[in-house]
C-alpha cells in the first residue's frame, strides 16, 4: 500500500509527464478569466458540468455519417441511442414533429436550409446585418449572400422595431422564395403571424432563426415560432445553455412535399430534403459527443428550474435596460422583451465609438461587444453601439440588484474611458463581486 503522500507524489509525476501543460495552462487561464469577469455578451452562456462532461467524452472517437439506423459506418448502435434521445427531448421541448441535431453550428444549420430550399441565384429576404440580422441571413461575405440573392428588410427609424409594412411591400415587389426572421441584436418579440401571412401572400417559405431567444422560447416566455414557420433553426449555446452547435426543427409542415421532384419522379418530404442538406450536403460526420451534450442540455431545459432561470434572465434584462435609460443612454427601441439590448452611444457620448467602449470595458473585466446600431454613421469596425445580454451573468446567480450595480460600473468606465486609474478601480470591484458567484449556480 502506498501512503497518501506517496499517492499524491505519484499523481503529480504522472500529470507532469503525460499532461500537455502548454495547452492546459492556457485553458486554466481562460477559466480564471471567465471566473473573475462579468460576462455580458448576449450570445454567450456557461454550461453545466454534465454538458461539459458529455462534450469531453469518448463519443468524439466515433464516426457516424448518416442518420439513426442508416449510418455509413459500423458500431453506431450506441451513438444512435444518444442522438435519438437528443431528438426526442428536443421535439418535446418545442412541440416539434422533426428535429435534426447534427448541424455543427447555427450558421451551418442556416446554410443547410438555404441549400435545401433555394437554387443558386434565388431571392430570399432577411433582416439587414446592420439592423440586427445575422451573417448567415444574406451578408455578402457569407455563402448566403455569395450563392443566393439576398434582399434585406430593415428596422423602422422611429420605433427601432422591424418594419413589417415595408417588409410586405418589398416581398410583393421582389417575390422571394424564402423569408427569414430572427436576428442577433434585436431585443423585441417578433410578429411571426404577420410574417407567415406575408410569406403566404407571395408564395414564399418562412424560416425563423431563434438562435438568440431559444431558451426563453423553450421556457414559454416568448412566442414559439414553430406555430407559424415552415422551418425553425437555432443555435444550442446561447440562451438555451447547451454546447456550441445548431439544430433544425419542423412543426406541422414536416410531412409536406417541397415540390422538389427527384429523378425518379418522387416528391420528397421536407424532413427528408433537410436531412440530405445537412448530410451529405453541408457536413460529413456528426459530432456525436456534442450531440450527447445537446441531449443533456435539452434534458435540463425540460426541468422546472430552467423556467425559473429564464424568468430571471428576462427580469435581469428588463432591469438592466431600464437602468441604462435612467442613466441617459439611448436603448434601441427603448427597451427589451428578451435577454438582450442594444445601446446607441451617440446621444450620450458622441465621440465614443463602440470599439473604444468595448476596449475600456474589457480592461475593467466587463465583457461585451461593439455592434452596429440601425442607421449607424460609423463602420462595422468602429460602430456606435454596444450589445449587452443577461444569460451568462444570470447563470452565475445574479439577480436584479446586481444589474443596477453593473450599469453603474459601466457608466463609470464609459464616462472616463481613457483613465487607467478609473478602469483599475472598477476592475477591482468587478473581481471582488464575482468571487461570490460560481460559473454555474443552477
Ligand atoms: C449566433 C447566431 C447564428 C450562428 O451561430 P454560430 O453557431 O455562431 O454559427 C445564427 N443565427 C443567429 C440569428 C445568431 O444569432
Amino acid at each position: 500500500m502506498h501512503s497518501e503522500k506517496q499517492k499524491e507524489t505519484n499523481l503529480f509525476i504522472y500529470n507532469f509527464m503525460v499532461r500537455d501543460t502548454a495547452i492546459f495552462d492556457i485553458i486554466e487561464k481562460e477559466r480564471q478569466r471567465q471566473l473573475k469577469g462579468i460576462e455580458l455578451i448576449a450570445s454567450e452562456n456557461f454550461v453545466s458540468d454534465q454538458v461539459m462532461q458529455a462534450m469531453g467524452s469518448c463519443l468524439t472517437n466515433k464516426y457516424a455519417e448518416g442518420y439513426i439506423g442508416h449510418r455509413h459506418y459500423g458500431g453506431c448502435e450506441v451513438v444512435d441511442m444518444s442522438e435519438g434521445l437528443a431528438i426526442e427531448r428536443l421535439c418535446k421541448l418545442y412541440g416539434a414533429e422533426y428535429a435534426n441535431v447534427q448541424p455543427h453550428s447555427g450558421a451551418q444549420a442556416n446554410g443547410a436550409v438555404l441549400l435545401a430550399v433555394l437554387n443558386p441565384g434565388d431571392k430570399f429576404m432577411g433582416l439587414d446585418l446592420a439592423h440586427g440580422g445575422h451573417l448567415s441571413h444574406g451578408s455578402l461575405v457569407n455563402t448566403s449572400g455569395l450563392i443566393y440573392k439576398p434582399v434585406p428588410y430593415f428596422l423602422n427609424k422611429e420605433t427601432g422595431r422591424v418594419d413589417y409594412d415595408e417588409m410586405e411591400k418589398t416581398a410583393k415587389a421582389e417575390h422571394p422564395k424564402l423569408i427569414i426572421g430572427g436576428g442577433s441584436a434585436y431585443s423585441r418579440e417578433w410578429d411571426y403571424a404577420r410574417m407567415r401571412k406575408i410569406a403566404d401572400e407571395v408564395g414564399a417559405l418562412l424560416m425563423i432563426d431563434m438562435a438568440h431567444p431559444a431558451g426563453l422560447i423553450a421556457a414559454g416566455l416568448l412566442d414559439n415560432p414553430l406555430k407559424y414557420a415552415h422551418i425553425v433553426t437555432s443555435t444550442t449555446h446561447k440562451t438555451l445553455r447547451g454546447p456550441r452547435g445548431g439544430i433544425i426543427l419542423l412543426g406541422k409542415d414536416f410531412d409536406n412535399p417541397w415540390g422538389k421532384v427527384t429523378k425518379k419522379g418522387v416528391i420528397r418530404k421536407m424532413s427528408s430534403i433537410l436531412n440530405s442538406a445537412v448530410f451529405p450536403g453541408m457536413q460529413g460526420g456528426p459530432l456525436e459527443h456534442v450531440i450527447a451534450a445537446k441531449a443533456v442540455a435539452f434534458g435540463e431545459a425540460l426541468q422546472p428550474e430552467f423556467k425559473e432561470y429564464q424568468t430571471q434572465v428576462k427580469k435581469n434584462a428588463a432591469v438592466m435596460a431600464q437602468a441604462f435609460v435612467d442613466k441617459g443612454y439611448a436603448v434601441v427601441s427603448g427597451g427589451t422583451d428578451n435577454h438582450s439590448m442594444l445601446i446607441d452611444l451617440r446621444p450620450k457620448f458622441p465621440e465614443l465609438t463602440g470599439k473604444m467602449a468595448e476596449t475600456a470595458l474589457v480592461s475593467a473585466d466587463i465583457t461585451t461587444n461593439m455592434n452596429m446600431v440601425p442607421f449607424d454613421t460609423r463602420s462595422a469596425f468602429q460602430t456606435s453601439g454596444l450589445r449587452f445580454g443577461t444569460p451568462a451573468i444570470t447563470t452565475r446567480g445574479a439577480k436584479e440588484n446586481l444589474m443596477v450595480e453593473i450599469v453603474e460600473m459601466i457608466d463609470t468606465v464609459l464616462s472616463n474611458p481613457e483613465s487607467e486609474a478609473n478602469i483599475k478601480s472598477v476592475r477591482e470591484k468587478v473581481n471582488s463581486i464575482m468571487k461570490d458567484y460560481p460559473l454555474f449556480a443552477w
